[in-house]
């Protein structure tokens, strides 16, 4: 029996979700069909403009381990010639947190290459503000136009059938699918009626930087929060974190911030040509993202629907994690067994798609 499967949504939740539920369905023999429905692709969707750094933190159980999924998953990528077209690249660089927000000591120190905490001495020598305590440590960059066109590459490489479409209700799947992947993002506001689901408005700055080849983050007091991301082919710095607010438009003053929080990171900033500026919606859940399975009912009957959005400003950290975790929801939703399938599995099907 041929199954049936309705992702919907297009950013990099909705294209990692089909491409990780499509691969590993093929693998284990399950005749299934995944189709993609979403109103905008790449690179109109959040996931195509963010700065692109995987940075795990604040710890939580559940979350750490989405990122370290995901974080396995771009080393692996990272191996591949291919990983500089894709948008991937992986830098050393600083987390810095004002001392007075407190020391942080993350649980999966141990699992990052090059670890270790800045002394007093070396963030006085780096110039970094002197309120700052933090480490420093090898982390990877996600360029989301890049990373996201390949995976619409990948999708379409599987035969997936998309379908450029506004769903309006779920209740359109019903008698006609077996489950639904819900990667919907902010649409998640209207489709599941979901009132804890709120844009955060994100300004960055992209800069012509190529000397740049260290990230850092910095958390400081009264929300003064800046990053410089060394991405492939620009260095992105931001950035605001303004929940509730819907403007897509840059700001001059949120400009004017981000730039002045930037230079005082990086000095040498002053001298890089500005080459865009954008505005992105982050996805925010105040309840934390929701990857979970749920049988709605409708009017014409119920369908199971596999939840996969609110990933806040984590969505590329988190998304191979989430992606592995909605294939096995919907395997449990489809009541198939299925085993656990290996990265270069699913890259090989990948790449000899790609010579078909
Ligand atoms: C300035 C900025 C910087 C960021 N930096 C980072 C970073 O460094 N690291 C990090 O991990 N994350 C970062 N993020 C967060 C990250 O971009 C998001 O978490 C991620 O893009 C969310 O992906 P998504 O696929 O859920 O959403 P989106 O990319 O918004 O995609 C949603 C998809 O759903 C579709 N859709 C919605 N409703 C419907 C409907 N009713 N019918 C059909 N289709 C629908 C849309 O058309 C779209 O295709 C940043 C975000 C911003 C704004």
């Amino acid at each position: 029996m041929n199954r049936r499967i309705a992702v919907v949504g297009a950013g990099i939740m909705g294209l990692s979700s089909s491409l990780h539920l499509a691969t590993s369905l093929r693998l284990d023999g399950v005749p299934a069909t995944v189709e993609v429905f979403a109103e905008t692709f790449s690179p109109h969707n959040t996931s195509d403009g963010a700065a692109g750094l995987w940075h795990p933190l604040p710890d939580s159980g559940r979350e750490t381990d989405w990122a370290f999924a995901t974080y396995d998953w771009l080393r692996f990528l990272m191996r591949k010639p291919i990983h500089g077209l894709i948008g991937i690249s992986e830098f050393s660089g600083f987390r810095l947190v004002s001392q007075d927000l407190g020391q942080e000591d993350p649980i999966w120190k141990d699992r990052i290459p090059g670890f270790s905490f800045l002394t007093r001495n070396e963030i006085k020598k780096r110039g970094f503000p002197s309120d700052a305590a933090g480490f420093v440590y090898l982390a990877m960059m996600i360029q989301g136009n890049r990373y996201c066109q390949w995976l619409f590459d990948c999708v379409k490489r599987l035969e997936i059938k998309i379908h450029k479409q506004k769903v309006e209700s779920f209740s359109q799947f019903v008698g006609q699918f077996d489950v639904v992947i819900n990667c919907s993002g902010l649409g998640a506001i209207s489709l599941c009626s979901d009132n804890e689901v709120e844009p955060v408005r994100g300004q960055i700055i992209k800069m012509e930087a190529p000397w740049i080849k260290q990230f850092i983050i910095y958390n400081g007091k009264h929300q003064k929060k800046a990053y410089v991301v060394p991405c492939v082919d620009y260095v992105a710095i931001g950035s605001t974190l303004q929940p509730g607010n819907w403007d897509r438009t840059v700001n001059p003053d949120d400009r004017k911030m981000i730039l002045d929080m930037c230079y005082e990171l990086e000095p040498s900033l002053k001298k890089a040509r500005i080459v865009d500026e954008w505005v992105g919606l982050r996805p925010g859940r105040r309840s934390g993202t929701r990857v979970e399975i749920e049988a709605v009912s409708y009017k014409n009957g119920s369908i199971q629907v596999v939840h996969n959005y609110g990933h806040g400003s984590k969505g590329l950290t988190f998304h191979w994690g989430c992606a592995q975790e909605a294939t096995r929801l919907a395997y449990q939703a489809l009541g198939v067994v299925g085993r656990q399938k290996l990265a270069d599995q699913l890259y090989g099907l990948i790449e000899f798609q790609s010579k078909m």
